[in-house]
């Protein structure tokens, strides 16, 4: 098995940085579904730039490298033992690399391993196959997408769709439910995986294998075929649009599985995917562990770019805003308005938040834009680079957002899918903004760090830490503004109403 390490090597490497031929498509039909000019249309503009530059640069398409998750068959015979440690070999040296970011956190003291390694990950299933050769297939699923994952026991009441009875329909309310309520928390458009049956644990491990066929297949199932077909459909009315912005394209796929069921239970498991769909697979000679085909791709034909035209397009509009801001300058935004965002930028996610609670903050965040954002960072000597750097999941701060607000003179907070009343309120008395980036733009944002300043709270790991970040041509969309407004509180509320609409009489 000489060549084992290398070839799970490159699985994990292209995995996170070449998005597969039929999400590429999906992606783009999606584009030219959109209204031209509108925000989910620029959104997608800069995703597609951002797809185009991971692959040229071999950088992740997300910062988000997700929970590493391989499903591996072996002909009877081949060690599994030997396979899992060069898995988990392959997972630290591709971290080591920068193509995945240390995500593995100890759940009790919150400390960052480092390489991605530690007790439940990398997540490997092993089965064996009649065949003679082993397969190996990768997703890296992230956690924004993960955290809207949602499971259904039937009978159900669900939010403004009623009762869900143990039947299809009831099946379909839950699916439409789970595109409603993810909003473009899980960055949207997004793609769900479906397990109608099973129990509660291996209900959620069928629906998220629904997401290793191609999005472009057909349900072998005519029943579930219609269903799938139906969802599309309906899906797409609701109006989230990309980045929740509000638009025509909410999901790019789905794809439902059933399986039997105790009489008692009824579950839904729904593995909600977002756009940065990445999932690859090889197979392996099983004597040298030498890769003798891809499974998703052909590598002999060249990568198709997805950028149309100049990528993302400055009308002349754009606000340039210079950090450190004023209260005027975040006054005068208006939501919808597009920034160009210049000068110094903090990170800060969940362990900077809690700890401002307790502590003052390191550095002096007055007038500061605070970037929701776990950065992929690599060391070369004494300087740091940044490898991949898009907005994180902005809802979980909610319970801080509006005190590090009040208490510290923050004007503008980056992330992406909104964040609620409290900040919405903080915002308004204090004279502050909310900026949603595109996520999982994470090279197009990369490219916008002109230099890397500094960094404090390293003890946090470097996804937690708070990087002092000089960018330029940074670009958001305001989505929160100083005078009570949320984008996101009216796409929710007029998405509801499409949800309502969808009922049957
Ligand atoms: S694209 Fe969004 S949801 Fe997906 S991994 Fe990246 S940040 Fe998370």
């Amino acid at each position: 098995m000489q060549f084992l390490h290398n070839s799970l090597v490159e699985l994990i490497s292209q995995t996170a940085t070449n998005l597969p031929p039929d999400v590429r498509h999906a992606m783009a039909a999606a584009g030219l579904n959109e209204t031209p000019g509108t925000q989910a249309a620029q959104a997608l503009n800069i995703i597609f730039s951002n797809v185009d530059m991971a692959a040229e640069d071999s950088g992740p398409i997300c910062q988000d490298t997700g929970m590493p998750t391989f499903y591996v068959h072996t002909p009877v015979g081949v060690n599994q033992i030997k396979i899992g440690k060069a898995i988990r070999a392959a997972v630290a040296e591709a971290t080591r690399l920068g193509k995945l970011r240390p995500n593995s956190v100890d759940s009790i003291t919150g400390k960052n391993s480092g390489d991605n390694l530690g007790p439940g990950t990398p997540v490997v299933h092993f089965e064996q196959w009649e065949e003679d050769e082993i397969e190996i297939r990768l997703v890296l699923k992230g956690g924004g997408c993960e955290n809207k994952n949602a499971q259904y026991s039937l009978p159900a009441n669900l939010e403004r769709l009623g009762r869900a009875d143990r039947n299809l329909e009831g099946v379909r309310k839950c699916l439409l439910h789970a595109v409603w309520q993810a909003q473009g928390q899980g960055c949207a458009p997004g793609a769900l995986g479906v397990c109608i049956g099973s129990d509660r644990a291996h209900g959620y491990d069928i629906a998220k294998q629904q997401l290793f066929r191609t999005l472009d297949d057909t349900n072998p199932d005519p029943v579930l075929a219609e269903l799938e077909e139906r969802i599309m459909r309906e899906a797409n009315e609701l109006g989230v649009g990309a980045m929740g912005f509000g638009g025509r394209v909410s999901l790019i796929g789905c794809k439902i599985a059933a399986a039997n069921r105790l009489p008692a239970s009824f579950f839904v498991s729904v593995a909600y995917e977002c756009w940065a769909f990445r999932r690859l697979g090889i197979r392996l000679d099983a004597s040298t562990g030498a890769i003798t085909g891809w499974l998703y791709r052909d590598p002999a034909r060249p990568v198709e770019r997805m950028t149309r035209g100049e990528g993302f397009p400055l009308s002349g509009r754009e606000v340039v805003l210079t950090a450190p801001l004023t209260e005027e300058a975040v006054r005068s935004l208006k939501v919808g308005d597009v920034v160009l965002i210049r000068g110094e930028m903090y990170t800060g996610r969940d362990a900077v938040h809690a700890y401002l609670m307790k502590n003052p903050p390191p550095v002096d965040l007055n007038g500061a834009v605070l970037y929701h954002c776990g950065p992929v960072m690599l060391k070369d000597g004494n300087e740091w680079s940044v490898k991949a750097a898009g907005p994180t999941t902005s809802i979980r701060e909610e319970p801080y957002q509006a005190d590090v607000i009040r208490r510290y003179g923050v004007r503008a907070v980056i992330g992406k899918g909104g964040m609620g009343p409290r900040t919405l309120a903080a915002l308004k008395e204090y004279g502050a903004v909310y900026l949603n980036g595109i996520g999982g733009a994470a090279q197009y944002y990369a490219r916008t760090v002109q230099e890397v300043l500094g960094v404090n709270l390293m003890e946090f790991g470097i996804p937690e830490a708070m990087w002092h970040l000089r960018v330029n041509n940074f670009p958001a969309i305001v989505t929160m503004d100083a005078h009570g407004n949320s984008l996101h509180a009216d796409i929710e509320k007029a998405t509801a109403e499409e949800l309502e609409r969808l009922q049957p009489a």
